[in-house]
C-alpha cells in the first residue's frame, strides 16, 4: 500500500529521482492541469521546466516520493498543461492531502524568506542541517517556524447563529468572528474577548470544534461553538461593518468550502435542518 505524507526534517541524499515540487509564486501554486482536477507536478527539479527557485525546502515524503517546496519569482510562465492557481482557490481540484501540504509548503517558505537575517545582531542566518531551524553562527540565535493561534467562533442563540461582516472579507460575505490570540491569554479567553470586542455579546458554553491550518501568512485557526449569554449587538464600524443573528435556514453569502468558517457554518446548518 502506498503511504501518505510523512514529514521529513533530513533531505535525502541523492535529488536524481523525481519528487513532488510544490512549486510557489506567493500564494500562486504550481498544477497539472487534469480538467476538472489538479495535481502537484512530478519534476527532476524546477530548472528542468525553466523555472528557477529562489528558495528550496525538503518537506518530506507522500506515497514514498520526496516532496519539495520552491518559492520562484513573480509572474512566471507555466509550461504547457500547467497552470499557476490561487491556493485558495484550489480546494474542490487538489485532493485534501495535498492541499495541506501546500499550506506546509507555503508556511515554510514563508518563515524561511522572512529569516535570512540574524534578529539580535543582524548577522546572516544558517539552515541547521536535518532540522526545521536556523541559527546564527555570530551569537547563537536560532530561528524556528513561527505559528500564530488564531481562534474562529460560532455563536448560536437558539436557531440563530452570529455572523460579521468585515471590510477585509472579499465579495462582501458574512462570517462567523475570528481573532489572534494574545500573549498570557487562553484560547477561550480569547473567544470572549473577540466576540465582545467585535459584536458586543457575551458568551459561555465554549466547545472546541476543530482547526486547520492557515497559512496566509501563518495562522492555524482553531474552531469552537459557543453560547449566546447576554448584550446586545453594537460594532465599531471599521473592524467589524455589521454584525446580525441569522436564521439557519435565512443565511447570507457566506465563506467558500475551503474555511473552517464554513465548516462550522455548515455544521450549524445541517444541526437545524435534521431537527
Ligand atoms: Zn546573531
Amino acid at each position: 500500500m502506498k503511504r501518505s505524507f510523512i514529514p521529513l526534517d533530513a533531505p535525502p541524499a541523492d535529488r536524481t529521482t523525481p519528487g513532488w515540487w510544490f512549486v510557489f509564486s506567493r500564494y500562486w501554486l504550481l498544477v497539472l492541469d487534469l480538467g476538472e482536477k489538479a495535481d502537484i507536478p512530478l519534476l527532476q527539479d524546477p530548472k528542468t521546466i525553466g523555472l528557477q527557485s529562489l528558495e528550496e525546502i525538503y518537506l518530506g515524503t507522500l506515497e514514498g516520493i520526496p516532496c519539495y517546496a520552491a518559492a520562484i519569482p513573480d509572474s512566471p510562465t507555466a509550461p504547457a498543461g500547467m497552470s499557476f492557481q490561487d491556493i485558495r482557490n484550489l480546494h474542490e481540484r487538489l485532493d485534501r492531502e495535498r492541499l495541506l501540504i501546500s499550506f506546509r509548503a507555503l508556511h515554510l517558505l514563508d518563515w524561511s524568506q522572512k529569516t535570512k537575517f540574524c534578529q539580535r545582531c543582524g548577522g546572516g542566518l544558517k539552515t541547521v542541517p536535518n532540522q526545521r531551524a536556523k541559527e546564527c553562527p555570530n551569537c547563537g540565535f536560532q530561528s524556528f517556524p513561527r505559528i500564530s493561534p488564531a481562534v474562529i467562533v460560532l455563536v448560536e442563540w437558539e436557531d440563530q447563529c452570529l455572523l460579521a461582516r468585515s471590510p477585509r472579507f472579499r465579495d462582501g460575505f458574512y462570517s462567523v468572528l475570528a481573532g489572534f490570540a494574545e500573549p498570557g491569554e487562553t484560547l477561550e479567553e480569547t473567544v470572549q474577548r473577540e466576540v465582545r470586542e467585535e459584536t458586543g455579546i457575551e458568551v459561555k458554553d465554549i466547545r472546541y470544534f476543530g482547526s486547520q491550518p492557515w497559512p496566509f501568512p501563518d495562522s492555524l485557526m482553531i474552531g469552537f461553538t459557543a453560547q449566546y449569554a447576554g448584550g446586545q449587538i453594537r460594532v465599531d464600524g471599521t473592524e467589524i461593518l455589521e454584525a446580525q443573528w441569522f436564521p439557519f435556514n435565512q443565511l447570507p453569502k457566506i465563506p467558500g468550502k475551503i474555511s473552517i468558517a464554513r465548516q462550522l457554518i455548515d455544521w450549524f446548518m445541517t444541526k437545524h435542518q435534521n431537527r
